[in-house]
């Protein structure tokens, strides 16, 4: 079926840069005669959908006309940093309400929080963090403590994401107090909305090379949450390493198919949150501001919709 979709297209695309390599390295033979090839667009979020609202007002007040023109974006680098702390924080004690409403975890505006949600699936491999439990716990304890919002579902035939969702909870009250977790029921675009804007980092750790896309980061970067992941999918085409978020690993150690290099990147992971962006939270407010503008200048202003559909217009529809 994919052979005759693809001789039968008219145009083909990967939903990201990356994915278009991928699927052309898969799809297109050398040799025999075919007659497609795989070009990219990369994919985006509809942002009045998942701007938070304390965020899309402040985008009202200082970029009016960011919903008709969202490349307007570029300006959150002329907004004052505070209003996105201000801004931040408001979403984020929306979001850890419902949390201590929905489940008995009590979570705290003030301390630093990871989210983590997506379909429960083995290769988006949501244990990775808790590798090493010994090492989370004690980095917890040296830079102050850290909260983290797992949240997905299992489709009802993948055993793997379903032992994956069982793992997660079973260690999830094993490193208190230090390390606080919670696994949120239900995960649908409601909670999504809550978790994408009010975590403080957003935690994304695919094996290589099969995060197609990615858009969870995306809803992220909008409300000025910077992501902290794997080079895989999107984030090779927009991570400015300490700019709009950090890398776990380069992009050559990205690219090992599909042999398992998780020992390594979860180590890569405790370094980069033990070194770089913990610190950044705790200590260096003025860095962490510049990040979050960043996220939402460079990111949000481009993986959107709007500019996904024109590209979809130029390159496909019409051509
Ligand atoms: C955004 C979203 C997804 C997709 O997230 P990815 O990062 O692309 O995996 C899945 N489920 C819900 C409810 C979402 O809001």
């Amino acid at each position: 079926m994919t052979y005759l979709a693809l001789n039968l297209s008219h145009y083909v695309n990967g939903v990201a840069k990356k994915h278009g390599e991928v699927s052309r390295k898969l799809l297109v033979p050398r040799d025999t005669d075919h007659h497609y090839t795989i070009d990219h667009i990369t994919n985006g979020i509809h942002l009045e959908t998942w701007a938070a609202p304390s965020f899309a007002k402040l985008f009202d007040r200082f970029l009016p006309g960011w919903r008709a023109d969202n490349a307007s974006l570029r300006g959150a680098l002329s907004i004052p940093a505070t209003e996105f702390w201000e801004a931040h924080q408001t979403a984020k004690q929306d979001l850890i309400d419902e949390i201590n409403v929905r489940t008995e975890a009590s979570f705290d505006a003030e301390i630093f929080t990871l989210g983590f949600a997506r379909r429960a699936t083995a290769y988006k491999r949501a244990n990775l963090l808790l590798q090493n439990r010994v090492r989370l716990k004690s980095l917890a304890e040296q830079a102050g403590n850290l909260q983290i919002v797992f949240a997905g579902k299992a489709h009802p035939q993948d055993e793997q994401g379903k032992q994956l969702i069982q793992e997660i909870v079973r260690l999830k009250d094993t490193m208190l107090p230090e390390v606080k977790i919670v696994y949120m029921e239900n995960y649908d675009w409601d909670l999504a909305r809550f978790i994408t804007s009010g975590v403080d980092v957003w935690l994304n750790t695919p094996q290589p090379p099969l995060e197609a896309s990615g858009t969870s980061g995306m809803k992220a970067a909008l409300n000025g949450v910077p992501s902290l992941s794997i080079l895989d999918g999107w984030w090779l085409e927009d991570r400015i390493e300490d700019v709009t978020g950090w890398a776990i690993g380069d992009a050559k150690s990205s690219d090992m198919g599909e042999a398992d290099c998780s020992d390594q990147d979860a180590e890569l992971l405790y370094e980069k949150l033990q070194n770089i962006v913990l610190p950044r939270y705790y200590e260096q407010r003025d860095s962490w501001l510049r990040i979050m503008s960043h996220a939402i200048a460079l990111n949000a202003s481009y993986f959107n919709t709007q500019r996904m559909i024109q590209q979809y217009v130029l390159k496909a529809y019409y051509e």
